[in-house]
This record gives C-alpha cells, sequence and structure tokens, in this order.
C-alpha cells in the first residue's frame, strides 16, 4: 500500500462496524498509462489504506463463509477481512501467515475469480464478489512497509530431513508447512534463481521481484535452506539425496518443457516459445536492451498464439519492446484461460486479439527471418476433454498475415529431467503419477504442481505441496513413532553450494583458457559429452561449455574457453582464486561410446578441447582411435600433448600452412582416408557449424556412422526454453537434453546455421 495513504479512523475493536457490501467494488488504482506500454513497472498499484477498509467493509461476514473452503489454502479469509474491518492491517496480515507466508505473491498471482471469489456469497446475485485477492495483497503490502506482523513459530528441529526439489509455489508452501513441524528443509533449484515460474515466466509488470525475494526471505528467517544451479537427475541422482541423509523427497520440478506448435517454419528465426521469449526478459533481463547480454529481438508485428497467460505475459512484453501485438486465439473470448485482470490489462495496453484463427504455416524471408503466417479460421463445436467447446477448422478458409515475431504460448509438458534419470519413478505422458496424498511410486517420493498436472495454476501448486507436506509429515512421524527412522543431528552431505573457484589455469592460445574449476559434484558424476552452464558474473548471459574432464578425487572439473564475445571473454580472463557467479551440470546425454574397432575424431577450434575426453573414452572402450583437428596456425594447435596420450594417431592441418598439412581439417580428412581406406566402425565430430556438415557430409559418402555434438544457442540448458531446438531426421528435438550428440548425418545443418546465426 502507498505509504502516503492517510490511516482510516481508528476504531474501537468492541464497536460494531456497520458493513457496506452495496457499496461498488473497489478496484486497485493502475499505473499511469504512458508508462504501461513503455516500463517494467507493476501495474497494479494497490489499494491505499482508505480504498483497502472501503471494500473490506463489503464483506457480509458470513456465519458459514464458503470463502475459506475455495481458498485452497484454507486462508482464514472471513478473519483477516475482519481485522481489516477494524484497520488492524498487520493483524490482518498475520492472519493470512498462519497458513501462507505469500500473501504478496499470491494476492497478485492467483486466479482467485476461480476459488474464493467464486463462492463469495456477495457475488452470487447481482453485486460483484469481495476482491479478496486485492485485499490479500493489501495486508502483504502493508507488512512489507511496517513490518509489523509476526510469522508463525517454527517448532523444535526433529532431526527429520526433506529435500524439496525446484523452487516454484508447490516446494515454497510444502517448506513453509514442514519447516514449521520441525524439519530441516532444503530447497534445490535448477536455475540461478529462485521462485520457478514467479521468477522466470511473470513478468515484474504483475510481479515485482523484490515481492519474490521478500517472501523467499520469509521462509529462510523460518529456517528454510536453498541451493540454486543443482539440477536433481544430474548434479545427483534420487538415490543420492536419500544417501545424503535425506528422509523424504518431494518433486516440484514444474511443467517447463514448451509445447511446439508442429506446423512448417516453426523453427524460423524470429519464433519463439513463450518460455524462452519470456525467460531471456524476466529472468536474463533482456528489457535492459541494449545492454542485456541475453536480448530477445522483436519485429514491428508480433503474434503471440495462445490463451492463457504465458499468451498475455509475452503480448505485454512485446507491447512493451514496441512491437505492434496481437493475440490469436483458437476458441474464443469465453475460453480464454487467463486471470481476468490481466486479460483486461492487455486490451487496455492496446495488444489485439484475433479469436477463432490458428497458424498453419510460417513462411520465412531469404535470411530464414519469420515474414509471414498462414492461418485457418475456426468455429466452436462439442466440448473437449477441457470442458470448453472445442475449435473446429473452417475448410477453405485460410488466410496470410505478415509478422515480424511469433511467440508460441501453447502449453508445456513437465520438466524431464527427474523422470529420464529415474526409470523406477511412474509417469503418465511424462506427468508424475501420485495418489490422493502425493506420494509417487517410490518410497518416500513424493510430488505435487505442475509435474503432476501439468500447466495449472499458483495455488494449486501451492495445495499440492501442502498436501504432500502433510503426507511426508505423517509418514515421518509414524516411522520416527515406531523408532524405524532416528532423528539425526547435524547437515545433510547435500546442501552447502560449492565455492566454483578457479584453482588453476592454463592460456591454451592469447584467446583460449583451459580452466580447472572447483565443483566436487559435476566432477563426480560427468561423462564425456556432458556440458555445464555457466554465468562468470551475476550480471552475465548463461553460455554453455564442454566439459573437458573432470576429477572426482580432487572435486575439480577443466573447461576450455575460447574468449569470442562479451561473456567468453570474461570467462577465459579469469584467474586462479577467482570465482564463476553460476555453474550448473553436468547437463546434456554423455557421447555415445561403444566399440566399433576403428573410430576417427575429427575437431576444428575450440573443438580440440572437446574432443579430448571423446577421444579417450573411445580408446578405453577398445577402439583404434584417429583423430584429426584443425588450426588456423600452429600456434593455434592446443593440448596436442594430450591428444597423443589419448589416441593411437593425431594428424593437424593448418588454414596458412605453417604445420604439416596445408588446408582445413575437412580437407585433411579426404587426404587421410585416401592412405587409410581400411573400415571405419564410426566418427564423432566437434567445431563450428559448417566444419562439421562438411565433415558429416564426406563421411556420409564414406558410409560412416557419425556423430555430431553440436552447440546452438542456449538459455535454460534444462530443456526448458526450446531455443536450442534443431531438426533431426525430421524431428525436432532439444539440444540440451536430447542431445547435445546427434546423427550428423540426419541434422538439418541449414537450419542450424541460420538460427545460430
Ligand atoms: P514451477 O513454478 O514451474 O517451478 C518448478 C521449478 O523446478 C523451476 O524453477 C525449475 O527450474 C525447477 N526444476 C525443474 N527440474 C528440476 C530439477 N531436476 N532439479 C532442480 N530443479 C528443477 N498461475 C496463476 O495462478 N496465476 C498466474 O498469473 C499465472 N501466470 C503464469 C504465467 C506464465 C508465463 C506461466 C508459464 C505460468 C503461469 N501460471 C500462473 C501457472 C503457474 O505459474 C504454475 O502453475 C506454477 O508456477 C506451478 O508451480 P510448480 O511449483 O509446480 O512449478
Amino acid at each position: 500500500m502507498p505509504e502516503t495513504a492517510e490511516q482510516p479512523p481508528a476504531t474501537s475493536k468492541t464497536a460494531r462496524i456497520k458493513r457496506t457490501p452495496k457499496a461498488p467494488r473497489q478496484e486497485l488504482p493502475l499505473l499511469e498509462h504512458e508508462k504501461r506500454t513503455t516500463t517494467p513497472e507493476e501495474v497494479s498499484l494497490g489499494f491505499t489504506l482508505e480504498l483497502a477498509h472501503a471494500e473490506a467493509l463489503r464483506c457480509l461476514d458470513c456465519k458459514d463463509p464458503k470463502c475459506i473452503d475455495a481458498c485452497p489454502l484454507h486462508i482464514d479469509i472471513k478473519a483477516f477481512i475482519a481485522r481489516m474491518v477494524e484497520s488492524d492491517y498487520a493483524g490482518a496480515a498475520e492472519k493470512i501467515f498462519e497458513e501462507s507466508p505469500f500473501p504478496g505473491i499470491c494476492g497478485r498471482v492467483c486466479q482467485s475469480e476461480l476459488y474464493c471469489e467464486k463462492d463469495c456469497l456477495l457475488g452470487k446475485g447481482k453485486l460483484l464478489p469481495v476482491a479478496i485477492g486485492s485485499l490479500e495483497r493489501s495486508a502483504a503490502d502493508y507488512y512489507r512497509q511496517r513490518g509489523e506482523a509476526g510469522l508463525p513459530p517454527v517448532a523444535p528441529p526433529n532431526g527429520m530431513r526433506v529435500a524439496l526439489v525446484g523452487s516454484g509455489p508447490a516446494s515454497l508452501i510444502a517448506a513453509f508447512d514442514l519447516v514449521r513441524k520441525g524439519y530441516k528443509v532444503t530447497i534445490l533449484e535448477a536455475l540461478h534463481e529462485l521462485g520457478g515460474v514467479l521468477a522466470y515466466g511473470i513478468p515484474p509488470f504483475r510481479l515485482p521481484r523484490d515481492i519474490i525475494r521478500e517472501e523467499l526471505d520469509h521462509l529462510r528467517a523460518m529456517g528454510v535452506e536453498f541451493r540454486t544451479d543443482f539440477i536433481v537427475g544430474k548434479t545427483c541422482t534420487m538415490q543420492e539425496l536419500f544417501e545424503a541423509g535425506f528422509d523424504a523427497v518431494f518433486l516440484g520440478t514444474g511443467a517447463g518443457l514448451p509445447h511446439l506448435m508442429g506446423i512448417p517454419g516453426e523453427n524460423l528465426i524470429g519464433v519463439y516459445t513463450a518460455n524462452e521469449f519470456l525467460t531471456r526478459i524476466n529472468l536474463m533481463r533482456a528489457y535492459q536492451f541494449p545492454d542485456s547480454d541475453t536480448p530477445v529481438k522483436v519485429g514491428a508485428h508480433t503474434v503471440v498464439i495462445g490463451g492463457g497467460n504465458s499468451a498475455m505475459d509475452a503480448a505485454r512484453w512485446a507491447k512493451r519492446l514496441g512491437s505492434d501485438t496481437t493475440i490469436m486465439f483458437r476458441r474464443g473470448r469465453a475460453e480464454l484461460r487467463a486471470r481476468l485482470a490481466e486479460v483486461g490489462h492487455v486490451e487496455e495496453e492496446g495488444v489485439k486479439f484475433e479469436f477463432l484463427a490458428v497458424p498453419v504455416r510460417i513462411f520465412g524471408d531469404e535470411n530464414g527471418r519469420v515474414c509471414e503466417m498462414e492461418c485457418l479460421r475456426m468455429q466452436l463445436g462439442e466440448p473437449d476433454e477441457s470442458g470448453r467447446p472445442s475449435p473446429v477448422p473452417m475448410p477453405g478458409s485460410e488466410y496470410r498475415v505478415p509478422v515480424d515475431t511469433i511467440v508460441m504460448a501453447i502449453g508445456q509438458s513437465p520438466n524431464p529431467t527427474v523422470q529420464r534419470a529415474t526409470p523406477q519413478l511412474v509417469t503418465n505422458r511424462g506427468k508424475v503419477t501420485i495418489d490422493g496424498g502425493g506420494k509417487t511410486s517410490m518410497e518416500r517420493v513424493y510430488a505435487g504442481g505442475d509435474v503432476v498436472r501439468g500447466g495449472s495454476t499458483v495455488i494449486l501448486a501451492m495445495r499440492d505441496g501442502r498436501a504432500a507436506a502433510e503426507a511426508i509429515d505423517q509418514a515421518l512421524t509414524a516411522e520416527r513413532e515406531t523408532g524405524l527412522r532416528p532423528g539425526r543431528d547435524g547437515q545433510p552431505a547435500i546442501g552447502a553450494a560449492p565455492s566454483n573457484r578457479i584453482v588453476a589455469k592454463r592460456r591454451l592460445t592469447p584467446e583460449i583458457s583451459w580452466l580447472e574449476v572447483e565443483a566436487p559434484e559435476i566432477a563426480r558424476h560427468w561423462k564425456p559429452g556432458q556440458f555445464v552452464i555457466l554465468r562468470p558474473t551475476a550480471e552475465s548471459e548463461r553460455i554453455p561449455l564442454t566439459l573437458v574432464d573432470g576429477d572426482p578425487e580432487r572435486g575439480t572439473i577443466v573447461l576450455v574457453v575460447q574468449a569470442l564475445g562479451k561473456t567468453s571473454r570474461i570467462t577465459a580472463s579469469l584467474e586462479p582464486g577467482d570465482k564463476l557467479a553460476d555453474l550448473l551440470g553436468p547437463l546434456g546425454l554423455p557421447a555415445a561410446i561403444h566399440n566399433a574397432g576403428h573410430v576417427l575424431c575429427v575437431a576444428g577450434g575450440v573443438g580440440t578441447a572437446e574432443l579430448l575426453p571423446v577421444a579417450q573414452a573411445f580408446r578405453a572402450a577398445g577402439n583404434h582411435v584417429t583423430v584429426l583437428c584443425g588450426a588456423r596456425s600452429t600456434a593455434h594447435i592446443i593440448l596436442d600433448e594430450e591428444l597423443r596420450a589419448a589416441a593411437d594417431e593425431v594428424l593437424w592441418s593448418t588454414d596458412d600452412g605453417s604445420g604439416a598439412f596445408h588446408g582445413n581439417v575437412v580437407e585433411l580428412m579426404r587426404a587421410w582416408r585416401g592412405t587409410h581406406p581400411e573400415p571405419l566402425g564410426a566418427a564423432h565430430v566437434i567445431g563450428p557449424i559448417p566444419m562439421m556438415r562438411a565433415a558429416a557430409a564426406l563421411t556420409k559418402e564414406w558410409g560412416v556412422p557419425t556423430f555430431a555434438s553440436l552447440n546452438p544457442i542456449m538459455v535454460d540448458g534444462t530443456g526448458m526454453c526450446g531455443g536450442c531446438r534443431v531438426t533431426v531426421g525430421g524431428k525436432v528435438r532439444f539440444a540440451c537434453v536430447d542431445g547435445p550428440e546427434f546423427d550428423a548425418h540426419q541434422v538439418d545443418f541449414d537450419e542450424l546455421t541460420r538460427r545460430t546465426r
């Protein structure tokens, strides 16, 4: 609530205050219009105390209030509004805190019209329901400004530990419930920022970042521990969480795997998934463009496809970035799934709607940039499984629209990492299967939120987190009471973040640095072919780097980085003692190492470093390994000694002829083959895209199965943005989770070249 608000007259708590249900519903004051479409500032400004008081007075104070049961968190709405009626705003916040420490978040993003406000008796007749969400937010804002309310007490430690995977709403509320009961709670999050969709999906003009941070601080104050840059299923297995001393695990890993439309042209430049678009802007601050290291480029006309919250958020961002924006939805207005308030805001901000239409093909210009879209008109038919009238195509209704940017906001599936790494976890079309209490098919493993439901809402994710926390408590209490599971003191072995410190450095060439980094968990789990995502500083973009080595004994990994752009230059300039701001891994699938007889390993430029562990692994698997590498000149030859130790034969080509073979590495391949006609079992290529493409064309001629390690543009590296999508064998794959290694003869190198550009 704005500080300038006048305090309404203090009232005696004993006096019966007259309620005014027939007064008009108060609407939240909004940011001035000019700022709305140009800044990331919060649009809904919140009630002044007078407005909050006036709205609270509309509450009927029902004897049998239905709103409380309709709230998935069972917040005592009647009681907190009664305190507001008495101008006791701190008391109102305290009442909400009994059930949730997140009123600032929920009061801003909960779709209250589907829950508490839907069952408000006042709204059952001709009047509008009480603005319960906005009142909840008012109590939170009052607390933020004055800090007078208290958080609920925490029970003494009970010696039991729970790991919560993912830091979205489902895990956050589970953490709140468990820590209050005396559990030691650790939240493990893959990204570098906490909050799940709240942080990477929902824009700051709807949910300012300091609100998320402050409400997460409520959990910290209660003893919850957080670890970012930790991806369960990669940084450790589920089994290792138990070995590290956790007594139960909750999976709140969300639904971040974006759906694609499956139509021709969707991989053209300028076609984004909503996840990539929003992550680049919200998480990586692309709205500060041109200064942002992770920019997003929108053209003059943007079309956002979809009708949910993601579509509204993406469209409002596109508008703020200066694009004329239309939301295209295959059903009608009544079927939109976004929060009502946001639909209103979208229109106020000048975004247009095109209902009952769907794109069927996207066209690009000569540079592979999207320029036009073919669409089809729809009409509404019988209800489908979602309960809404189904969209039915109208034959012959095709039409074309010019467009520069397309954002696909058509839904998401559960993040797949844990499921893929844990085959014993029963799933149904990627969604983790649970019983009524949130228990999965695995002992002591629970799940809830979007990973169970697919895309849903913040408050339903929280309801699941709460139900699972209850079930975890019941199960662990029963085991403790029967002596099956004694409590322990101390920390679980997973939790504290590693230092990410550079312990050694070599300059391989003036531009290429070899860095040994302290990262014990990654060192323990890495395999040749995998990569990490890192940020050298807290302001940097996220970049992928292939793992060159890892020593579980020393607890270190080796990365080789070539100073090309801003972030790689910063990384290459780090010195021993410096620390990376973020380091996540190991990511991607390991290289397919097998005994193929004679294996040809081919690399160009810095790819040579990335090839080294693959060559070593092929040799260890019993292969005869030939390594062919290309460099600009002998001065640019790197890791020659290491390669010679790893392979049976190592040959170099140099562009300037200063080395033994004058030419590029593909020419070297051809020359080498002239004198080595013996059968080759496999080839592995890594390096610049044109080199991989030419090398793959050659091995195709030779009939040698070949894998290429692709390095397209990535943002998260965990399958959530879809920015790294590549077409392989006619199918769209995500290089970060399905690769980075693919059948080189099946890769669409034309498309990869365009997208990487
Ligand atoms: P998420 O919020 O998705 O969090 C999951 C977290 O788990 C992520 O941070 C992810 O990085 C992490 N993770 C994944 N895998 C791993 C792993 N293996 N190890 C460690 N961490 C991992 N709902 C509303 O009610 N109101 C709205 O206004 C609204 N707006 C939305 C806007 C957008 C753009 C989107 C995408 C969704 C919106 N929703 C909204 C839906 C709502 O945000 C989600 O239903 C809710 O966040 C789901 O919560 P969750 O805890 O299940 O998962």
